[in-house]
């Protein structure tokens, strides 16, 4: 089986291109070392082989059905769950006093990665189950945490988070969802949530659902949507699940690939009352929820990194394998055939499977350290660290899951029929990695995020921010051997951002919000060019850097230079494309007449 992580590459983002180490001079991560971050990585690494990557085809076989009224689930994934919990993984990034490690941010997205890359369905339900507990962390008061925080953390109940209704899912401000005010204080919900992940099933002893719902007689749109934290069996006294709280599972989708992680259809509040606790204020419930989404966005963004990192993985251990064909100059039909990586265009599609993928990881670790930075960094440094990680974050998210998709098109390409069989992994890697650029917020709602918000929010300083940091790497890479290439293509493409963003921001008043949004899609597509440009300068630097004292790894570090070169010469050019479609504010698509269809 070909590995399904690139470890050197995972431990030269962390300790290489990024100061992970250096966390450690912050009072928080103080008792930390590199060799301890290396060791967890280890662990989780060995715990995603053993007990995660061994049924990732099963759970996606097998998926989830209902048998007497249970969700039924591979056997292994509840061996794997318990593994992750004995681990520690739940609670790895908390405070001591909450059973944690107080690991950084990076590290325990690095941890995830193990995970995502061995087995993306089954990694769902902690995953959802750590984002909920995070946002508790932030929001629920200290007895909402101690009744449904707490047990999360030790991994005894999952959690979920349930925004999506069945007619409203980019357009949350329509939700229906309603919360009743109860004497006790509590609400009782009714409505119906769609698509919720990890909704149902029997891994855990509890479900704990934060759901999004109107607080009875509220204003309509995203001021009357609040918070409310809702478990599946209602909690007794001493802490443990008691009576069913109705909420009911009315159905479970069927999908294309994630398919180990059930996916819900959940009524509140049929046969019996739904009890549900409000979190934090009423109507701040969107905000809140932002908290978990934001996390979630860079966790999707991840998971897409990882499995095209392993469909990467798979097809370049075929490719070294596979014979087939010749040389255009090898005249000699009696020669043997060579292996497909010799072949130019095979070549091509690995390399545009390396950038996409390694320069998606580069841009997940980024960020992720900036959730650190926000808040562990120095303090005059946090608010830029968080204008700067709200501008990256739709890219983050969309980004590696559109170009995640393309590289594993490449895998199964470079497979050739055998990619396109079930007797090889890319085709699950594929159909999973569809789901990236829909769900927590679908491509055209992060490409409105970015045009609309982010790049004008604080008066245009996260992309002041953005820019500073990209000149800064080009001014440190000034002189460094094999990097020409990458300077001038992201020069050149930070040039044509300029001056297309120079262009279009002025103008959104005069075009009005439908027009300046037409193309919000290059937007997206601009600034993620150019944004893992830049990802793949920081990598080249690093190995220029560390190639004339390297004795062992010299080809890893060869192959950054060259992939970078790729990158600036396959792919940076394509920025020019969006930049000026976005700066002509063309308006083909909104002239078209749906009728014309
Ligand atoms: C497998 C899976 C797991 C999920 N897990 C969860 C979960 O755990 N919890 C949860 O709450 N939800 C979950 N979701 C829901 C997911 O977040 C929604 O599917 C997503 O937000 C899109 O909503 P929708 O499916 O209703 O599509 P729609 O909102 O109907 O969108 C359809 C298309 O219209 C486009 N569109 C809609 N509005 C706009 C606009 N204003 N501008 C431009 N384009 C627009 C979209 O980009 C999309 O291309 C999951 C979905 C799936 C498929």
């Amino acid at each position: 089986m070909a590995p399904f992580l690139n470890r050197r590459d995972l431990s030269f983002q962390l300790f290489e291109v990024l100061p992970t180490a250096d966390l450690t001079t912050r009072p928080r991560f103080a008792e930390h070392s590199r060799e301890v971050y290396e060791d967890v990585l280890n662990l989780a690494y060995s715990v995603a082989e053993r007990y995660f990557a061994n049924h990732a085809r099963e759970a996606d076989l097998h998926e989830p059905h209902v048998v007497e009224g249970k969700v039924v689930l591979p056997a292994a994934m509840r061996d794997a769950v318990r593994a992750f919990r004995d681990a520690g993984f739940f609670s790895a990034h908390h405070d001591e006093d909450l059973g944690g490690l107080q690991l950084p941010w990076v590290v325990m997205q690095a941890v995830q990665a193990n995970f995502q890359a061995a087995n993306v369905s089954t990694s769902g339900y902690p995953f959802l189950t750590i984002g909920n507990a995070n946002l508790q962390r932030v929001f629920a008061s200290p007895e909402q945490q101690r009744r449904y925080m707490l047990p999360l953390l030790e991994g005894r109940w999952f959690g979920t988070m349930a925004l999506s209704e069945p007619h409203a899912g980019s357009g949350l401000a329509d939700i229906t969802t309603t919360a009743t005010p109860r004497p006790d204080g509590s609400y009782a919900l009714t409505g119906t949530k769609m698509w919720i992940s990890g909704g149902e099933h029997e891994l855990s002893e509890n479900i704990v659902h934060l759901v999004l719902a109107r607080i009875a007689g509220g204003p309509a749109g995203v001021r009357g949507i609040s918070l409310f934290l809702v478990p599946r069996y209602r909690v007794n006294e001493d802490g443990t699940p008691g009576a069913d709280n109705h909420v009911v599972l009315a159905g479970l989708n069927h999908k294309m690939g994630y398919r180990g992680t059930t996916n819900t259809l959940l009524n509140f509040g049929e046969g019996g009352e739904t009890i549900g606790e409000l979190v934090g204020e009423p109507g701040r419930g969107l905000a809140q929820m932002f908290h978990m989404m934001n996390e979630a966005r860079i966790g999707v963004g991840m998971g897409a990194v990882m499995l095209g990192t392993a469909g990467y993985l798979e097809s370049l251990a075929y490719a070294r394998e596979r014979r087939q064909g010749r040389h255009a100059s090898q005249k000699d039909p009696a020669a043997p055939p060579v292996p497909i990586i010799e072949h130019a265009d095979v070549r091509r599609l690995l390399l545009r499977q390396k950038v996409f993928v390694e320069g998606g990881l580069a841009l997940g670790l980024y960020a992720s350290l900036l959730v650190d930075d926000t808040q562990t960094g120095p303090q005059d440094g946090r608010a830029d660290a968080g204008l700067l990680l709200d501008l990256l974050t739709p890219i983050v998210k969309s980004w590696p899951s559109r170009y995640s998709q393309e590289a594993l098109s490449d895998a199964i390409q470079v497979m050739g029929g055998a990619g396109y069989t079930r007797d090889f992994n890319v085709e699950m890697y594929y159909r999973d990695n569809r789901l990236n650029p829909i769900h927590e917020g679908t491509e055209g709602i992060q490409g409105n995020d970015l045009l609309g918000r982010k790049l004008t929010q604080a008066g245009g300083r996260g992309l002041n921010i953005l820019l500073g940091r990209m000149q800064a790497d080009l001014n440190a890479s000034e002189g460094l051997d094999g990097l020409d290439e990458i300077r001038a293509a992201l020069r050149q493409a930070i040039t044509w951002n300029t001056q297309a963003l120079g262009t279009i921001l002025p103008r959104a008043a005069e075009l009005g919000p439908d027009l300046f949004l037409a193309n919000a899609n290059s937007a997206l597509e601009m600034l993620g060019h150019t944004v893992v440009g830049w990802m793949w300068l920081r990598q080249a630097a690093t190995a220029a850097r560390a190639l004339p004292g390297a004795r062992a790894d010299t080809d890893f570090y060869h192959g950054k230079l060259h992939a970078a070169r790729f990158y600036a010469t396959h792919e940076l050019p394509k920025v020019r494309a969006h930049a000026d479609l976005l700066a002509s504010a063309d308006r083909t698509t909104t002239d078209m007449h749906s009728e014309w269809f």
